[in-house]
């Protein structure tokens, strides 16, 4: 995967390049993408930058042996992490639990660059389980490290969905992050930065990776009731939201009332990234830094787990007004 073939985001492409040019690499870069929008191949594009032998003009040059083990992501210094369900009987294998998935995982994403979490866990077969990342992947990943790179440059671990990690993975990973072996970098892909850990977060250089989605979830919103909804929140007024909510209720599809959804979830993200001081990564998003300023820092871990639940629920079928009565509820008890 060339920079040339990454669609958009070329302020992104730009920063990333000339960290590996400047040589001032950070250890830890963090995407965030909304599913399925496009920050693997991006990922991918990076590491074949950082490892190319033969960059030129602000790419790879996509020919050389490390371009070609990249591109077909067989490359030995390069690690990928990823939420896993394992059988009982392979906890002790010595293989990251990763490992055991990857061919899979490979047809994937060689097939499809730009796939979402449900396409992973359909391709891997974890349809209806709970995918994580453990700490033996933690570890297999300390080990490989530690062992230096096979090809004498850059040791690299690419992690697919950050969040999903347990506990102890996350604190073995922080412990990684804060005394990282030399040569070595983390491409983290996240969905929702705010289920981190902050220490996490606060060791990684953040690129969001912006995708059409964003600007299709906008277009459900187009009499602007988010706004008018976070105006009566913040006014305290719970008479005048709960009619809102109402109104957003009667949209007319589930489909419509799910987009509202990912509107609001993406406006919220921005909200947290605004009250972490990364209002650049929230599109210098001016309505979202001022709710930033006037909500609880709770808010957008918990309405975003509120959103979470409410599309889970809409997809069984429950009654779509009494959702958005309990949704307006929430968000009023959470600012
Ligand atoms: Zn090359």
């Amino acid at each position: 995967m060339k920079f040339s073939q990454i669609q958009g985001n070329e302020q992104v492409v730009k920063a990333l390049a000339g960290a590996v040019d400047s040589g001032r690499l950070p250890h830890a870069l963090l995407l965030h993408e909304n599913d399925g929008g496009g920050a693997f191949p991006m990922a991918l594009a990076f590491l074949q930058y950082l490892y190319c032998s033969d960059r030129k003009d602000g790419d790879s040059c996509g020919e050389c042996p490390h371009c070609n083990k990249i591109s077909k992501l067989i490359h030995p210094d390069v690690h990928f992490v990823f939420p896993v369900v394992l059988p009982s009987s392979s906890a002790q294998s010595e293989h990251s639990p990763s490992e055991q998935f990857i061919p899979d995982f490979r047809t994937l994403a060689l097939e499809k660059p730009v796939f979402t979490e449900g396409d992973l866990y359909r391709a891997l077969g974890f349809d209806g389980k709970n995918p994580v990342i453990g700490v033996a992947e933690a570890n297999a990943l300390l080990r490989a490290f530690s062992l230096h790179s096979l090809e004498g440059g850059y040791s690299a671990a690419l992690v697919y969905l950050p969040e999903r990690m347990n506990t102890q993975a996350a604190n073995k990973l922080l412990k990684m992050l804060e005394e990282p072996p030399a040569q070595t970098v983390f491409v983290l892909i996240t969905h929702a930065p705010e289920k981190l850990l902050p220490t996490i977060v606060s060791r990684c250089q953040m690129f969001r990776i912006s995708s059409p989605l964003v600007s299709a979830a906008e277009s459900y919103d187009d009499g602007g009731l988010l706004s008018q909804l976070m105006v009566a929140l913040l006014s305290r007024n719970l008479a005048e939201a709960l009619s809102i909510g109402e109104q957003i209720a009667a949209l007319p599809s589930r489909e419509s009332a799910k987009g509202f959804c990912r509107y609001a979830a993406e406006k919220f993200r921005r909200v947290f990234l605004c009250q972490q001081g990364l209002s650049k990564l929230a599109g210098d998003d001016p309505e979202a830094a001022a709710w930033a300023s006037k909500l609880s820092k709770r808010f957008p871990r918990m309405a975003l787990a509120k959103l979470d639940r409410t599309v889970g629920m809409i997809d069984r079928n429950v009654n779509i007004k009494i959702l958005f009565t309990e949704l307006t509820d929430s968000l009023y008890m959470y600012i």
